[in-house]
């Protein structure tokens, strides 16, 4: 009598943990694994974008090709566009840029970047919305809350006017933040596609970059800032581990 109710308890207890695993593995499979046709939507977001190494990207829209803060490029078609997010040597490259501008590219920067360059420049503070040939752009503030050059005095201190850009091609909302620490700006912008610098120093730490794509909530993160001697593709693949939400690493297009 006592040995057949005792077994019934070890029998309800072993039912219990081995339910209660399938469960949790289940759930965990779930999460992980998101079906196919929703990584086919992810992927197709970022179908026109070009990693070009470091923060430099093109994107080809309607008729219209962008660059962002072109760097080191190899050939390539002309831009009709040109998005440099602030004045320093590995965004703002007169020499990069001479070998896409025409004489109508227009170039879209800050008041001291845009010292580097002639054409047709529209100057932009952070918090600002314009469109330029068809391509809808509003301006975020970028800057460091945590690197600094020396004690006090941040890389990319807030009062320079450093910008990132979010900018709508093709139906798709593509952020692209520039040079900048997790910034409370950032919350709830909510784009399509989130390019996030992940190399630490300069800018977001891997770690860094998971918190702030919590907080900005895109669709899908995309990490940058590596492989020009600053940070590294071992950084982006440790975002995409940790990540909580879908990251893609976009191939080197050289
Ligand atoms: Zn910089």
């Amino acid at each position: 009598m006592m040995n057949s109710l005792l077994w019934r308890r070890r029998a309800g207890f072993w039912l219990a943990l081995i339910l209660g695993l399938v469960f949790a593995l289940q759930g965990n499979l779930w999460a992980a694994a998101p079906t196919a046709a929703a990584a086919a939507e992810l992927k197709k977001l970022t179908a026109n974008i070009h990693w070009l190494g470091h923060d430099s990207f093109r994107i080809d829209g309607e008729g219209v090709v962008i660059y962002l803060d072109p760097f080191k490029l190899k050939e390539g078609p002309k831009a009709d566009l040109i998005l440099i997010t602030h004045d320093h040597q590995d965004h703002a490259s007169p020499a990069d840029v001479a070998k896409i501008q025409k004489p109508d590219t227009v170039i879209v920067t800050t008041a001291k970047a845009a010292e580097k360059f002639k054409g047709e420049i529209k100057v932009v503070k952070p918090g600002e919305e314009l469109t330029v040939k068809g391509v809808a752009i509003r301006t975020v503030p970028a800057y460091n809350v945590n690197k600094f050059r020396s004690p006090g005095v941040p890389f990319h201190p807030k009062e320079v006017g450093n910008v990132g850009f979010i900018i709508t091609v093709k139906g798709v909302r593509i952020y692209h933040p520039g040079d900048s620490d997790f910034i409370p700006e950032m919350k709830g912008l909510a784009p399509d596609v989130a390019l996030l610098p992940v190399s630490g120093t300069y800018v977001m730490t891997a770690e860094e970059a998971v918190e702030a794509a919590a907080a900005i909530k895109p669709k899908v993160a995309v990490p940058m800032h590596v492989g020009e001697g600053i940070g590294s593709l071992a950084d982006a693949q440790r975002f995409q581990e940790k990540a909580m939400g879908p990251v893609i690493v976009l191939p080197i297009e050289k």
